[in-house]
């Protein structure tokens, strides 16, 4: 799946740009900053994929990349940069909310959040979207290689609380440091399992 060639395929703006549902999808989601362009960059093995340290907040697309010719990630543009206009805001949860919408082929979405942070009132807010949506997602925690080793474990413990009574929500949670390469394997068996099933 990993070890051929990913590309991008293509972007969408609103959802007359989609394309076909041919594939599965998975899909990744989180605030600007998580960590998403170094964490898809990591998956996939390649530097420029998801472009990094991009302005925050300005990509309001849908980005499309094959992996290996057997699914389509789906990168969603960062939520929650402090700059972005209610605007923005509202284009994003209307993209957001158009392409869940009717999307049979997307089998999860991976909703990064900061392993410094936990959840914030926007990520349950994106939760709620996805409940609501009844789309299958699991959490990833990114940047693990930066709080402390119990510091991480009680993110990792409230995460889990907070998640536990979540209809949509995948139980297991995705530890990982895009910097020390840690859990990408873990997350490319849970790709590989999802495709599977
Ligand atoms: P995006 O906005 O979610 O796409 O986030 P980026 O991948 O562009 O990363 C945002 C910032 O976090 C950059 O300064 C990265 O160097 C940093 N970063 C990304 N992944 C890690 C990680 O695993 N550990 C640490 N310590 N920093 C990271």
């Amino acid at each position: 799946l990993f070890a051929r060639e990913s590309q991008f395929s293509t972007a969408a703006s609103g959802t007359d740009h989609l394309p076909p549902m041919h594939k599965l999808e998975i899909a990744f989601a989180g605030r600007s900053n998580v960590g998403k362009s170094s964490l898809v960059n990591a998956l996939t093995g390649r530097k420029t994929l998801a472009r990094t340290s991009h302005t925050p907040g300005r990509t309001q697309q849908l980005n499309f990349f094959d992996l290996g010719g057997f699914c389509t990630l789906v990168d969603m543009p960062g939520y929650g940069y402090a700059a972005v206009s209610k605007e923005k805001v509202k284009s994003w949860t209307q993209l957001i909310h158009d392409y869940l919408r009717g999307r049979a082929n997307l089998a999860r979405v991976y909703v990064l959040i900061d392993s410094r942070h936990g959840l914030k009132k926007l990520d349950t807010e994106v939760l709620d979207m996805l409940d609501t949506a009844a789309v299958s997602y699991q959490i990833i925690l990114t940047k693990s290689d930066e709080p402390k080793k119990g510091e991480l474990a009680d993110i990792v413990a409230k995460t889990r609380e907070a998640i536990a009574r979540r209809p949509a929500a995948f139980p297991e949670i995705i530890v990982t440091s895009s910097r020390e390469k840690t859990g990408v394997v873990e997350l490319r068996a849970a790709i590989a399992q999802l495709l599977h099933e």
